[in-house]
């Protein structure tokens, strides 16, 4: 039994309705979801039965892979680096899942590999990020050869942008590099993530790939994604577990990290780094208690953390804490701690409770 307080929600309504906002974005493009990370912390078969309307869905493991057609999935499934060991090759065939092919080498493998059924890959072109991909001067020449090959079905080009979420830079320089790499091959395409599919819709191709706007949180720093017309799909809450009346002059937590400057009601929240709460988060990352607004103080613990109660005077063990989720953007989270959304959410520790709503 586990009645801690600290628990991940899962709005699965709010998954369907970005899903439908990143539908009308992508006009005539398929919509491979992408939920990679366990679903980007969310659950994997929570965040794929939310996105069933979804086209095809795309992961990083072939385990990941592999539970989605246990569950019944027929969709497409995308495998975003491919495989790892040529061992993987025969049960992709078997399952019928997508692989990405970034290596020449693995063009080669799949030329001579001796598969049950045919499969469909996608050929991943780098046109700037120097990450996976072929150069694009090998594409054409890398096409022919699977092209060739008897296991091989259908071929899709692909790329992913460095930079889709940065104004300065954009995509017009690897977009282009693109273009040109697939000139002439007449192949489906695959580019945008979310970034890109909200700020570029020149980049939508056949297939896009959104994945942290599915859950409710914007690819850009200046917007949060409720400025975009997305829902937060994730609220983590916990709860006070204790109240502390600190004299001015006083630590709280671990080191000389928080001195009270006066009198201060301090209290103690149950999720601490182990839970996934970044421990780089400091003094004054915002939080809420019984829905108001205050800031932690402090180190955060393996397993608690401490909040400023000062504009909470009626909170007492019990009052509910959110420490992101609807009306405290993980976004805003995330930028007093200096990370990342995507950081915050795929690093919800196993021991939290998930559950959806
Ligand atoms: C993770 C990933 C995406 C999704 O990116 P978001 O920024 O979460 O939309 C798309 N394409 C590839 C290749 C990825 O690895």
């Amino acid at each position: 039994m586990n009645l801690r307080p600290l628990i991940a929600r899962i709005d699965t309504a709010a998954l369907a309705h970005n899903l439908a906002v990143a539908r009308r974005l992508a006009g005539r493009a398929r919509i491979l979801a992408v939920i990679k990370a366990n679903g980007y912390g969310h659950g994997l078969v929570r965040v794929a039965d939310a996105l069933r309307a979804a086209d095809g869905f795309a992961v990083l493991t072939l385990d990941e892979a592999a539970a989605l057609r246990a569950q019944g999935y027929t969709h497409p499934v995308v495998l975003l680096e491919g495989w790892f060991h040529p061992d993987e090759l025969p049960e992709i065939a078997r399952l019928r899942l997508r692989p990405v092919v970034h290596r020449e080498d693995q063009a080669e493998m799949l030329a001579r590999a001796r598969l049950d059924n045919r499969i469909d890959v996608l050929v991943k072109v780098d046109t700037g990020m120097h990450r996976l991909g072929l150069p694009p001067s090998r594409v054409k020449a890398v096409v022919e050869r699977l092209r060739a090959a008897p296991k091989v079905g259908g071929i899709t080009l692909m790329t992913h942008f460095a930079s889709a979420d940065e104004p300065t830079i954009g995509v017009a320089g690897q977009y282009a590099r693109f273009q040109a790499a697939c000139e002439g091959l007449n192949l489906p395409v695959t580019l945008a993530n979310s970034a890109a599919l909200l700020r570029y819709p020149e980049t939508l191709g056949d297939w896009v790939r959104p994945g942290i706007m599915l859950y409710g949180v914007s690819p850009f720093a200046a917007q949060t994604g409720e400025a975009l017309g997305l829902l937060p799909a994730m609220a983590l809450d916990s709860a006070l577990i204790a109240v502390q009346n600190v004299r001015k002059g006083e630590g709280v937590g671990y080191g000389p990290a928080f001195v009270a400057p006066r009198d201060l009601r301090v209290g103690v929240v149950a999720c601490g780094y182990a839970d996934g709460y970044p421990r780089h988060a400091g003094t004054g990352t915002p939080v809420l208690v019984d829905g108001r607004l205050t800031r932690t103080l402090g180190r955060v613990s393996m397993d608690m953390l401490a909040v400023d109660l000062s504009e909470v005077p009626g909170a007492h063990v019990g009052s509910p804490v959110r420490l992101w989720g609807p009306g405290l953007p993980v976004e805003q989270v995330a930028a007093a701690a200096g990370t990342i959304a995507y950081e915050l959410l795929t690093a919800i520790a196993p021991r939290v409770r998930v559950e959806a709503v």
